[in-house]
């Protein structure tokens, strides 16, 4: 089948802020599209909330330890993909909660860097949806970067210790949320599905688990495959699509 690969598809964005919950996400939810805007031009900042100290098999390794090697995965994925800021808020994995101080924190990294798209978790179980998806973790970012979203960062009002900062209100455009089951708007990835499997192959420390070796590639032409079979693509990524 014939690309349909167009960059004037593609929204254009100046900057585009990825808040996820732990190393490898970004990659995995949305990498092909993230490699996309890249290309475009969009300048892409990752900001990963938790330190991914849960993401191992040993018990007995020292969290210092794969919380330095997973950093170090992420960085090295996020310039596969083009992206040059990748910010750690260092949160406990497994632990996080849509709380204020997280809304916070968030509300702070979209005034900082000003984006006018948001992409980030879905904030709510899916239940027709693979367990995956709906990791604890994944629903509280997602829940506490639409309330950054909206109202707070655009509200002058809210986290008024952030004007101490220097930090202004600012209004985010749109938000996307990776959604591959039943997402309403498709991104064609057949440019840039090579840079996401090399990115994700990045993260070894996740997709070499020992007794758990899963064919990366394999199931991601597959996955991505299906998708853009609904656009008339060779591979494609899916997402909502929600205006501010
Ligand atoms: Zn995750």
């Amino acid at each position: 089948m014939a690309s349909r690969s167009n960059n004037s598809r593609l929204p254009k964005f100046k900057r585009v802020l990825f808040v996820a919950a732990h190393p490898d996400d970004p990659d995995f939810g949305a990498g092909g599209s993230v490699a996309r805007l890249t290309d475009n031009g969009s300048e892409v900042i990752y900001v990963i909330v938790t330190d991914g100290s849960q993401g191992g098999e040993d018990p007995n390794q020292k969290d210092t330890d794969l919380v330095a090697i997973r950093q170090k995965e992420q960085r090295a994925a996020a310039r596969v993909l083009g992206v040059k800021k990748v910010e750690f808020l260092g949160y406990k994995d497994g632990h996080l909660a849509p709380d204020l101080k997280l809304r916070r924190d968030i509300v702070r990294m979209i005034r900082m860097y000003k984006p006018e798209l948001v992409i980030t978790h879905i904030p709510g179980r899916v239940l027709d949806a693979p367990m995956g998806g709906s990791h604890p973790d994944h629903l509280a970012v997602g829940e506490a970067t639409f309330a950054a979203v909206y109202p707070d960062s655009r509200n002058p009002r809210a986290f008024r210790s952030l004007l101490k900062e220097g930090l202004k209100a600012h209004e985010v455009k749109e938000v996307w949320i990776p959604f591959w089951t039943s997402g309403d708007y498709l991104v064609d990835i057949t440019p840039t599905l090579d840079k996401k499997i090399e990115a994700l192959n990045k993260h070894q420390s996740q997709v070499a688990k020992p007794g758990r070796e899963w064919d990366i590639e394999k199931l991601l032409r597959k996955r991505h495959r299906e998708v853009g079979k609904r656009g008339g693509y060779r591979y494609a990524e899916s997402f909502k699509r929600i205006t501010v």
